[in-house]
């Protein structure tokens, strides 16, 4: 069966047509679903029973169950999906002063293979739809209660390997009869997929993009991220300042910071060459350490001295604040799951 929250408004309006209603129906569900936040098509009072029964042969609402609500004691909480196929993901909902902020996945699983994180190393199985990546905001937001006003893609999955689904779940979230959230509180995470990164330039939508650099050079990227064999570091700064051209749009930077690996005075350097100029802000990311994992976190001075130089040298930094480590709901801490 569809799931009904697959579909953007307008390819809703379509489908109503396509079985015999009017397209204004499709706005109705729409502000059931993403602003009532209704679970059941029965509670869509102002709809006909004829029709909810239509609906109710035709589509499900995918309602996720949850399996596991760990939080943390910085307030993050992590919750473990059953995405109803035998599957699980993770999303960790943060509160912050501004609001709260989700970190959704967009695949079960991730072909990328960076060598630090945790969502690597078990086996892709496949993306997630857009109704699915939506789901985890509804979800949550209907477990907790609270209004979600940022969404950022760096969850489990590379978002822009599952480009059409992700963008359509962005118009969805985005929407002001959907979601309603401004596209500037939504961030889209690349480990640097340079065609789709162009493409995302061309799509109008004023989300922000984060790319995750980590490196400054190939040799070292490369031995951190596959991806960059495919995409070195050159092609990828030229994709970003296309970006930042046609949309006027500042780019974010992730650097995690690793000891005795891309943490030192001269990686810094190299990076303050690399960006100069850019519209952009570097957020660096205390590396969190996984089982197994090659790299460990750098010290609390190196990382400000790494801040300062780069503040100093003219590119705006921050260190990004570390939340829910103690349930594995930091970044790169997340995994998927399997149920059978
Ligand atoms: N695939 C996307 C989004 C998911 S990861 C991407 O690569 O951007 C979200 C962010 O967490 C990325 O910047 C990623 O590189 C970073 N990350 C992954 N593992 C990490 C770890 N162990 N410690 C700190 N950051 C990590």
């Amino acid at each position: 069966m569809k799931n009904i929250k697959d579909y953007n408004l307008e390819e809703l309006k379509q489908e109503l047509i396509n079985i015999g209603e009017k397209p204004f129906r499709a706005e109705q569900i729409f502000k059931w679903i993403y602003q009532e936040k209704v679970k059941d098509f029965d509670e869509m009072t102002n709809i006909s029973l004829d029709l909810r029964k239509k609906l109710k042969e035709n589509y499900t609402m995918c309602n996720y169950n949850i399996l596991r609500k760990q939080e943390s004691k910085d307030g993050t909480i992590k919750y473990l999906f059953d995405v109803l196929d035998g599957n699980a993901i993770e999303s960790v909902l943060m509160s912050y002063h501004h609001g709260y902020s989700i970190c959704v996945s967009s695949q079960i699983g991730c072909k990328m293979g960076c060598k630090f994180c945790a969502s690597t190393g078990i086996n892709f199985i496949r993306s997630l739809t857009s109704g699915e990546i939506v789901e985890q905001i509804l979800a949550v937001e209907q477990d907790t209660g609270v209004r979600i006003s940022n969404v950022v893609f760096m969850g489990i999955g590379e978002p822009l390997d599952n480009y059409e689904n992700v963008v359509n779940a962005i118009r969805i979230i985005n929407n002001p009869k959907g979601l309603n959230i401004g596209a500037r509180h939504i961030s889209v995470s690349t480990s640097g997929l340079v065609p789709k990164i162009y493409k995302l330039a061309e799509e109008n939508i004023q989300c922000t993009l984060s790319i995750s650099l980590h490196a400054t050079n190939n040799e070292k990227r490369s031995s951190m991220m596959p991806v960059n064999n495919s995409y070195p570091i050159q092609e990828l700064i030229q994709a970003c300042k296309d970006y930042i051209e046609k949309t006027n749009r500042r780019i974010s930077f992730e650097y995690a910071l690793a000891k005795d690996n891309n943490d030192n005075l001269e990686d810094a350097k190299e990076l303050v060459k690399l960006l100069k100029g850019m519209l952009c802000h570097v957020n660096l990311i205390p590396i969190n350490k996984i089982e197994n994992g090659a790299y460990s976190k750098s010290s609390n001075e190196n990382i400000m001295k790494f801040r300062d130089y780069l503040n100093d040298h003219g590119i705006v930094a921050t260190i990004r604040r570390e939340l829910g480590s103690d349930i594995d709901a930091a970044c790169g801490q997340l995994r998927r799951k399997n149920l059978k």
